[in-house]
């Protein structure tokens, strides 16, 4: 197993850093820190990291080709304008579920956006899968989900990597693109002990996946049938998600919390809440947009 390091590009101190995607336009990492309810986006190049406080937790934010972005959050989806900072409702598909919230979400090939829920106090199997189409009407994809966490699509489109995160696996679906569903789903792998568990995920293109590790100290890169390839050790104890970015697509950026850590903690992980990146020597896909 290869051993990987990264370097914090970005002490935030956030609560809960999550939701890291690359912008390749603007050449930057929009990622958002849930508990503050803050969107933030942060220039590798100039050091600079913007914020909008956008009221409600926002689980995820991406980016749409119209150049603003997507929020998922506890009042379901929302269009943030960067601009003016104004929050504009879409759709609320869990109106009914008030303690749940959106979590991690990413935009498939075909520019539509697959987010999922969970409830706000972990509440076993109370969130579900959805898929934001472009013309702004919701479906939901499956339900029975705890924790919705890291998604990816193979290269080829034809299967879907999906992460709830209790059960310590990583699912496979078949999917088909066109229609955007799902289906047969079974495990792909489960997480080795000792490594905490999974959270966010991305894809390379190799076709192996890079698992954020929450409790496991770092990101480890799986081959789709659990071999483990490598790990990039981060110094805070719960990491929660990464994407490759950079001009290249060939950065790692990482995300994580200091959410649950008390003074002793934070004095032993100080970078807790930081933005790491690392090169891990294969590149990623580029970032979808949002095509509505
Ligand atoms: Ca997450």
């Amino acid at each position: 197993m290869q051993t990987l390091t990264a370097e914090c590009v970005l002490d935030a101190k956030a609560i809960l850093g999550e939701g890291p995607v690359w912008r390749a336009e603007t050449q930057d990492l929009v990622w958002v820190d849930i508990e503050s309810a803050r969107v933030c986006c942060f220039n590798p190049a100039t050091g600079e990291n913007q914020t909008w406080d956008v009221g409600e937790k926002p689980g995820l934010a991406v980016p749409t080709q119209r150049g603003d972005l997507i929020l998922g959050t506890s009042v379901g989806f929302v269009r943030l304008d960067l601009a003016s900072g104004v929050l504009s409702p879409i759709i609320d598909p869990e109106q009914d579920l008030p303690n749940n919230r959106f979590n991690d979400g990413k935009v498939d090939p075909e520019g539509r956006l697959w987010a999922g829920t969970m409830g706000m106090d972990e509440s076993p199997n109370v969130g579900s899968l959805y898929r934001l189409n472009r013309n702004l009407s919701a479906d939901k994809l499956f339900d029975q989900v705890s924790i919705s966490n890291g998604l990816a699509w193979t290269g080829d489109q034809k299967s879907f990597y999906y992460i709830d995160s209790p059960t310590r696996r990583v699912d496979v679906f078949d999917c088909d693109m066109a229609s955007g569903t799902v289906s047969t789903r079974r495990t792909a792998f489960k997480l080795p002990d000792g490594m905490g568990y999974p959270d966010g995920m991305c894809i390379d293109n190799e076709g192996m996946l890079w698992v954020a590790l929450w409790q496991g100290w770092g990101v480890a890169r799986f081959a789709p049938g659990g071999a483990l390839l490598a790990k990039v050790e981060v110094p805070v104890e719960c990491v929660t998600s990464c994407c490759f970015g950079g001009e290249n697509w060939d950065e790692l950026y990482i995300t994580t919390s200091s959410r649950d850590l008390d003074e002793a903690g934070r004095a032993a992980q100080p970078l807790a809440g930081g933005v790491f990146r690392c090169k891990p020597g294969v590149s990623g896909p580029s970032t979808n947009l949002f095509l509505g």
